[in-house]
């Protein structure tokens, strides 16, 4: 194949928040779009890397809204956790329609619907070339699916996080509102963190940080995307120590 570069990393955390999964849609699901991603994650995998994805819940509900609206937080935090679990469900299903073998496990025990999260079990898949969708972040109130994410990366000894946004990278300032921000093709960990930059939680940015693992920053909105971040090509931002 032409664009065949071999992939940067051996095993990887892709960090796909609830609105990449609302495409067009005001709000959850949009099918064509979980379609489109489940491809991409089925092409990326077949450059011999395993995937884990760690999906996020604010295309239903965010715990922050929850608790807006007078709901405590740690039970509003639960809600969106489980509205995490709604969307590594439609991922698994997405995935399988696409001829590969997905498994979602949640870090929220609910044996019913998908396996509970366990370290050893995900290994077991990733080793097996399943790809492993993980929801309920990490599991405990007050913490977001990024840090669940960097959380995941380092426990499952991942050589990089993948974060899929709706742009390509991390900008000087809000590049939808301020036609002059800059993109980084480069920051340190530090640099994230002292510059408050918004694209993941200071938690997420300073668990990276601690245990050295790399952020890569990439747009998910074109076909293809996941596979091209993970050859390295494209545009993104590395955020690394
Ligand atoms: N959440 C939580 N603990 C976690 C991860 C997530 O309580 O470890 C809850 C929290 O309420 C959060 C919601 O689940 O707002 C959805 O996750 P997130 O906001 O990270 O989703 P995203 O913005 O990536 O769609």
């Amino acid at each position: 194949m032409s664009d065949e570069h071999p992939a940067l990393y051996r095993r990887v955390v892709i960090k796909l928040s609830g609105e990449a999964l609302t495409g067009p849609d005001p709000f959850g699901l949009n099918a064509p779009t979980v379609a489109r991603i489940a491809a991409d994650l089925v092409s990326a995998v077949s450059l011999g890397v395993e995937i884990a994805v760690v999906v996020g819940g604010g295309n239903f509900f965010r715990g922050m809204q929850g608790a807006d609206k007078g709901i405590e937080r740690a039970r509003a935090d639960s809600i969106g956790m489980l509205a995490t679990v709604m969307n590594a469900l439609a991922i698994e299903a997405a995935i399988e329609a696409e001829g590969h073998a997905a498994r979602a496990l949640s870090a929220v025990p609910m044996p019913s619907v998908c396996q509970p999260y366990s370290r050893q079990a995900t290994l077991h898949h990733l080793a097996k070339r399943r790809i492993c969708v993980l929801a309920g972040g990490t599991g405990n109130p007050f913490f977001t699916t990024d840090t669940g994410a960097v959380l995941r990366a380092a426990e499952l000894s991942s050589d990089a996080v993948m974060k899929a946004t709706l742009v390509d990278g991390v900008y000087s300032a809000d590049p939808k509102i301020d036609p002059s921000a800059t993109r980084y093709e480069h920051l340190t960990h530090d640099q994230a963190i002292s510059q408050n930059l918004a694209v993941m939680d200071t938690a997420a940015f300073a668990l990276a940080r601690e245990n050295r693992i790399p952020i890569v920053v990439f747009s998910i909105v074109d076909h293809g995307a996941i596979r091209s971040a993970l050859q390295g090509k494209g545009r993104f931002t590395l955020v690394s120590p």
